[in-house]
């Protein structure tokens, strides 16, 4: 069966963009060097929204307001379709002080940004929140509470999508490493990978950190760099904590069966992948003490995980500037768990010569 569109890279990104274009009716192979999300996707928190929401520019506001509208009917239909419950729950991120030290003014900027873009946001005392953390908080509203910031289970997300490409008659080319380009008259004729070659009428290279190296010289301007994640893993009790707690970049968030996973770093170590002692003691040290019971808990993982990322978190959702027949859905650097179901419809859009919701040229291949 000949393949319309070949998609370079199996992470929530490929696997979201496959997704969208096999419902639209084309057919669809997904070419994937290891195993589908088994890196960037895979290690990501889940949590479906900017930390501090009001600290990025419109397109990355636009696109996850459009994410957030699509992805609770993507969720029920994964769930339905496959079986495969990723756990998207509203579970609410509170936001304590002393937030990278926010001023009163600040707050009001944020509660301005939240107003404009109905976005639920409270000023609370924690202890109304989250009755377990122990931290000294001044006796006046001064953590904010943000009723509506989901998550998702990264690793069943994932799993549900692949589950989903399969049964929508998409094909997955797992351990097969694209490693150049056959071109000619301004199109991609065929991608050459350590299997052979692959042909199709249309290419979407959605291979995260790795995106730009697999273009080489037709990257052109494109900028798109690993960062580094380090996340732990604790096992508690089901009821220790119920929503996401955020303090001066580091988070804890709860899953429904006691896992509660801490994070991350921030760390510009190109392609290395390690896990190091250091953030572990650092991570360590903030989890403990945000939520001093844990303590007394297991650390039962420790990982890394390389973000695409990108100038100001704006990814690249786009067509090639010369190359007619090649596109781009990359660079979503912290949040593209967040961003993939808007993502892989805009992208759609453009393969199917549809209106976008709004303007994109913002996400467009730099030149
Ligand atoms: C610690 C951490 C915490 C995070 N937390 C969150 C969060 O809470 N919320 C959120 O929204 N986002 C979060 N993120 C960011 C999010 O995980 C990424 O933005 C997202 O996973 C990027 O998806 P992707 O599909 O582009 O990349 P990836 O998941 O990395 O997928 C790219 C795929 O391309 C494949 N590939 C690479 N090269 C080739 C090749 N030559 N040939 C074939 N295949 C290739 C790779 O094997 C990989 O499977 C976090 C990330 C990290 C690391």
């Amino acid at each position: 069966m000949a393949t319309d569109v070949i998609v370079i890279g199996g992470g929530v990104i490929g696997l979201a963009t496959a997704r969208e274009l096999l419902r639209l009716g084309a057919r669809v192979s997904i070419l994937e060097r290891n195993r589908c999300g088994s890196e960037a996707s895979w290690a990501g928190g889940g949590i479906l929204s900017p930390l501090l929401p009001w600290n990025y520019p419109d397109p990355v506001t636009q696109l996850t307001q459009l994410s957030n509208r699509l992805l609770p009917g993507l969720i029920e239909i994964l769930r339905h379709e496959t079986g495969v419950d990723p756990e998207y729950q509203a579970c609410g991120m509170l936001v304590l002080p002393n937030f990278n030290n926010v001023q009163s003014a600040q707050y009001d900027g944020a509660e301005d940004w939240c107003a404009r873009n109905d976005f639920p946001m409270k000023r609370v005392r924690s202890c109304e929140i989250a009755l377990k953390l122990i931290f000294d908080e001044p006796a006046d509203k001064s953590a904010l509470w943000l009723s509506s910031v989901a998550q998702v289970r990264s690793p069943r997300l994932l799993q549900a999508l692949k589950r989903s490409v399969e049964l929508s008659g998409g094909v997955i080319i797992e351990h097969t490493e694209v490693s150049g380009w056959r071109l000619g008259r301004g199109r991609v004729k065929s991608v050459i990978t350590n299997r052979g070659e692959y042909t199709g009428v249309n290419y979407v290279v959605a291979a995260g950190a790795w995106s730009r190296e697999i273009l080489g010289e037709h990257a052109l301007k494109l900028n798109i760099f690993p960062v580094r994640g380090q996340m732990l893993l604790f096992k508690t009790a089901a009821d220790l904590l119920h929503t996401i707690i955020l303090q001066n970049s580091f988070y804890l968030i709860p899953r429904q069966d006691g896992y509660i996973l801490a994070g991350s770093t921030m760390e510009k170590t190109g392609f290395d992948k390690s896990i190091t002692a250091d953030a572990r003691k650092a991570l360590l040290e903030r989890a403990h003490a945000l939520l001093p019971i844990l303590t007394e808990k297991t650390l039962v993982g420790h990982w890394a995980g390389l973000r695409p990322g990108s100038p100001d978190n704006i990814p690249v959702i786009s067509r090639h500037p010369s190359l007619a027949n090649l596109y781009l859905n990359s660079g979503h650097h912290r949040y593209g768990v967040t961003m993939a179901s808007g993502s892989a419809y805009l992208l759609s859009n453009m393969f199917m010569n549809n209106s976008q919701p709004f303007d994109v040229t913002p996400y467009q291949w730099p030149v």
